[in-house]
């Protein structure tokens, strides 16, 4: 007999990492695969590790490979094999056709400089045009606002105003498939039924669902991991030279890496090797104890390390 109150464990629990190989992972990264292989892991569920080289000017060579042998150092060993997003562009175009055959995308002409002139939101301005494809990004149709939805962690989430309405790009201008459009996608395809990533993609999660939506596809569930901000509050990323994951010392980072995702790793473990800490953390891994903020200051942990 289960009772209510504990949670079952499911068997197809999929999850997944999806870096974007624009450099190499740094402890932000760190945080994200953790969080997503140890709540995969609980469930007996499936980690699977996507490549998002999507926007293929911005890829960096060898930074998807160096990003394997990262995680494969922290220990953080993938199922299945990976997926590369530069590799399903005719999926992302087929999708396009399946939505423009039901009218729910149009070309669009408008410059970002156009839009910022008319105060920054996108009005539909194209709508009733019938530009063609050439020189064009492609919108789907909000037609109705969006809504806001249940984060596991971070708990309800309203929709930001400037995005409840917005008709969004799902392929710019240069060609290029949109973010929101491939992540659906491959999310589907692939059966992930949680996503785990960071917080500051919440944001993001309201136009996916839109996707899903429209498709008639089943959503998954999401999960936003709280941010690892500088004491200063930015963001630590590739665009401000966060520093790489360290591939000769591993431990400590990863042991930090616990620290911040609510666990409390014992100092014998500081120096132990990636696979005992893994396992350490499996065994007391419950999302009921992540920090649910949206940001924290890694000064704040680094301190009581
Ligand atoms: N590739 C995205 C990024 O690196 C993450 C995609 C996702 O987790 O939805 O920011
Ligand atoms: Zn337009």
């Amino acid at each position: 007999m289960t009772s209510i109150e504990s949670s079952p464990i499911s068997h197809s629990y999929r999850g997944r990492f999806a870096p974007t190989p624009s450099g190499p992972l740094h402890f932000g990264s760190l945080i994200a695969a953790t969080g997503s292989y140890l709540q995969a892991k609980s469930q007996q569920g499936k980690w699977l590790l996507r490549i998002d080289d999507l926007d293929t000017p911005r890829v960096v060579p060898g930074a998807a490979s160096q990003i394997c042998k990262t995680l494969e150092r922290y220990g953080l060993h993938w199922d299945e094999t990976i997926v590369y997003q530069s590799q399903h562009f005719e999926r992302y175009q087929a999708i396009i056709e399946t939505l423009k055959q039901q009218q729910l995308t149009y070309y669009c002409r408008c410059t970002r400089k156009e839009i910022k002139a008319i105060g920054g939101i996108y009005l539909g301005h194209c709508r009733k045009l019938t530009n063609s494809a050439d020189q064009s990004s492609i919108r789907v149709r909000v037609d109705q606002p969006l809504d806001g939805f249940f984060d596991k962690l971070q708990g309800e989430i309203a929709v930001e105003p400037h995005l409840a309405e917005e008709d969004f790009i799902i392929r710019r201008r240069d060609g290029l498939y949109a973010y929101n459009l491939a992540v659906v996608v491959d999310d589907h395809q692939a059966g992930i039924t949680e996503v785990v990533r960071g917080a500051d993609l919440l944001s993001t999660t309201v136009r996916q669902r839109h996707l899903y939506q429209l498709m008639r596809w089943p959503e998954p569930d999401y999960l936003h991991l709280p941010l690892a901000v500088e004491s200063h509050g930015h963001k630590l990323s590739k665009q401000n030279h966060a520093p790489a994951l360290d591939l000769d010392n591993p431990e400590p980072q990863l042991w930090l890496a616990l620290k911040f995702l609510g666990l409390k790793p014992p100092l014998e473990l500081h120096q132990a090797p990636v696979e005992e800490q893994l396992e350490w953390a499996g065994s007391k891994w419950n999302p009921a104890q992540l920090p649910c903020q949206r940001e924290i200051e890694l000064s704040d942990i680094s301190r009581q390390a």
